[in-house]
């Protein structure tokens, strides 16, 4: 499927602006949400509010369709199933019309208060103006220390700089025509909006506590979304593989070398200890190195089927131009 351009008019001089909102299971958040925002986008830009319902199970969308038939700025897609908050971001940025989106959590976490400074950094000319998170003292410690290392593992890998990232950004329409032409299906927003490059401005906010109900992300689909990231950002994984091997070996030479003097000098020691300890580090090493592999491989097998990132089940509300979505 080629990317549609985003349709766009230049005769009316009204700035148009997508609020992009991934929602899963936010039912008793949705009314609130779109009151907030709303309230927090100057007058002086059209919007739309395009909702992803990303397979919600608890009546998310009789709410959203009502939301987009009373409300015309309210759009919104739903997903067939549960896709992830990654295929929700592509749908919406695929999707998305105007002159620029702001990419915002249902949860209302990302406080729309800094819409009208985000917009006012693009009136400068920046291309991205992203969110820095100020601390994650609302996150238990674990989380913490796990995104830490990630990021700092992820900055080693591929020299991008996610510390503090989140999905909080204003892009400008050229840099969502460019991260059109992204069509690999291992998505990782934050990084793929990192690579783009661009006139860039920074903003650090706090992160508010959640307005409603539970974090939507188990452990496992963060373990996930980390390997992913990884898997696709960087290859360097492999080359240690290979860096590892040589070490090894070296050390199987240098240890083949003395056992043979000992040997020859008729000191050989009944050395099982070592024997063993060198199996499981070998057979450990093959093993991780195997494990390592397949999960390129696994990036291979998902990219060459090239299934869909996400299925739209049903649409609701009205685009910019008054055509039904
Ligand atoms: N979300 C989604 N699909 C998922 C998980 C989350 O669309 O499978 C949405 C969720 O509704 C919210 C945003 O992604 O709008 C961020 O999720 P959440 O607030 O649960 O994550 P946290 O803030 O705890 O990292
Ligand atoms: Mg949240």
């Amino acid at each position: 499927m080629k990317p549609q351009p985003i349709p766009h008019s230049p005769m009316s001089s009204q700035k148009k602006i997508t609020i992009i909102i991934p929602a899963y299971n936010e039912a008793i958040q949705l009314r609130d949400t779109v009151r907030e925002v709303s309230a927090h986008i100057p007058a002086s830009y059209a919007y739309r509010l395009l909702f992803i319902d990303d397979g919600s199970v608890d009546g998310s969308w009789p709410i959203l369709q009502e939301l987009a038939q009373t409300n015309p700025q309210v759009q919104a897609l739903r997903f067939s199933r549960n896709f992830g908050k990654e295929p929700a971001l592509v749908a919406g940025l695929l999707e998305a019309e105007g002159d620029a989106v702001i990419v915002l959590d249902a949860d209302l976490q990302f406080p729309p208060s800094y819409i009208p400074s985000m917009l006012e950094a693009w009136e400068e000319g920046y291309d991205i103006v992203e969110g820095k998170k100020a601390a994650r003292q609302n996150e238990p410690w674990l989380g913490r220390w796990g995104a830490r290392r990630f990021y700092k593992l992820f900055q080693l890998m591929t020299g991008l700089d996610l510390a503090n990232a989140c999905d909080f950004k204003l892009l400008d329409r050229k840099v969502i025509e460019v991260w059109r032409d992204m069509p690999e299906r291992a998505n990782f927003f934050r990084a793929q909006s990192a690579w783009v490059g661009f006139k860039r401005k920074e903003f650090t906010f706090e992160v508010a506590d959640r307005a409603s109900g539970q974090t939507k992300w188990s452990p496992l689909k963060l373990i996930r979304l980390a390997i992913n990231a990884f898997t696709s950002f960087s290859a360097k994984p492999l080359y240690l593989i290979g860096l590892l091997g040589t070490i090894l070996m070296v050390l199987f030479i240098i240890l083949g070398i003395t056992a043979l003097v000992h040997w020859a000098k008729g000191t050989a020691a009944s050395g099982f200890t070592t024997v063993i300890l060198l199996q499981l580090l070998i057979g450990g090493s093959i093993l991780l190195s195997l494990s390592l592999i397949g999960l390129y491989i696994e990036r291979i097998f998902v990219e060459t089927k090239a299934r869909p990132r996400y299925i739209i089940s049903e649409r609701a509300g009205q685009g910019f131009e008054g055509e039904n979505k």
